[in-house]
């Protein structure tokens, strides 16, 4: 069976071509794709033997709502999907000013073992492929009713540990017969695996890159984040001023602050310092506490805030969405991995 999904406009016409029909109909159906159909019945331009050709040789899987919450406080959607072979992943809608935007997962958890995160918790189970991907930005959209103008790789899973399936993800959204969502409006989030960001630089993509920094110093570092450990903060920050020069985007930089971990004065300091010689976005996260781990919120992010901003560092701090219905990744699987121990729901 073909995964038409996550076939690219040009490589779905190829393949019509080698059935035989005509260019037009593969333009047809990418848009009927795009529109959320979820069986070639659907797709009523077609002809009948067509759609029946399709429904034989070609996988539409879309993933069911496996749950939803709305938070009461300010309308943020999560939504739990299942995919068709029984993994969960999660996808959040949030509604800014300036866009609604849907946080996506890239993979069945992770494997990056990050100690605050709860995705990695169990490790990764597989990457998903560029259609599961896909499906997570229209079936938001269409269960919503939102359309979905910016799109954040910030899910479960670490994007540049699945590097082509992303790579091909990003070139499907930004199909004028697709999504049609610019570069400018994706941003992609990694624990900052070096020679990946380097490679991820050739492409000279204009998206927003966000390296979850967290810590300026390799001691901690290394202990939260054991991605950093043989590579070193110092080779991330120029492997950082590389991607800079060579996309001329600005690298945001994301600091969950951990009580008494990453949130002193020094700390503020030695940042500070390590981002100099490029332009920079820091954001502060207040850490979302994860039920299987000890580390506790930062009493101090304002004042540590105020120490970025003092040496002319800018900051924003993240404005909590959806802290009513757990929506910090990887923590609604989590529970519901727990809910369904040993039922065939989560499957390796
Ligand atoms: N693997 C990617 C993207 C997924 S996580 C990455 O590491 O960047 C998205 C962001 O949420 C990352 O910055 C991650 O470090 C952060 N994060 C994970 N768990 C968190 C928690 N409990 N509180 C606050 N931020 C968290």
């Amino acid at each position: 069976m073909v995964d038409i999904k996550s076939m690219t406009l040009e490589e779905l016409s190829g393949w019509f071509r080698k059935l035989g029909e005509p260019a037009f109909r593969a333009r047809q159906v990418f848009q009927w794709l795009y529109r959320g159909v979820t069986s070639f019945e659907e797709m009523t331009n077609l002809p009948k033997a067509l759609r029946q050709r399709l429904a034989e040789t070609a996988l539409l899987t879309p993933p069911a709502v496996a749950r939803k919450q709305v938070s009461q406080q300010d309308g943020t959607i999560k939504y739990l999907w299942q995919l068709a072979d029984g993994n969960c992943v999660e996808s959040v809608l949030m509604c800014y000013q300036h866009g609604n935007t849907v946080c996506i997962s890239c993979q069945v958890g992770c494997r990056m073992g990050c100690a605050f995160c709860a995705s990695t918790l169990a490790g990764k189970v597989r990457d998903l492929t560029p259609a599961e991907m896909i499906d997570q930005v229209l079936f938001t959209q269409t269960d919503s009713g939102v359309p979905v103008s910016n799109i954040v790789l910030m899910g479960i899973g670490e994007p540049l540990d699945n590097f082509d399936t992303v790579l091909r993800f990003l070139s499907l959204v930004n199909c004028p017969d697709g999504l049609n969502i610019g570069m400018r409006h994706i941003s992609l989030s990694t624990c900052g695996l070096t020679e990946k960001i380097d490679k991820l630089a050739q492409y000279g993509l204009q998206l927003t890159l966000s390296v979850s920094l967290h810590a300026p110093d390799d001691e901690t570092r290394s202990k939260i984040m054991p991605v950093n450990q043989g590579v070193g903060v110092e080779k991330l920050m120029e492997t950082c001023r590389r991607y800079f020069e060579k996309t001329g985007r600005r690298i945001s930089y994301e600091y969950a602050m951990i009580d008494g971990v990453n949130d002193s004065d020094w700390q503020a300091d030695l940042l500070a310092r390590r981002l100099r010689g490029a332009p920079a976005h820091v954001n502060l996260i207040p850490l979302n506490e994860v039920e299987e781990s000890p580390l506790k919120p930062s009493r101090r992010v304002a004042a540590f805030q105020n120490r970025l901003e003092a040496q002319g560092v800018t900051v924003t701090v993240r404005r909590k969405l959806g802290g009513d219905i757990d929506a910090s990744c990887g923590q609604l699987r989590r529970k519901a991995m727990k809910h369904s121990a040993g039922s065939p729901a989560e499957t390796r």
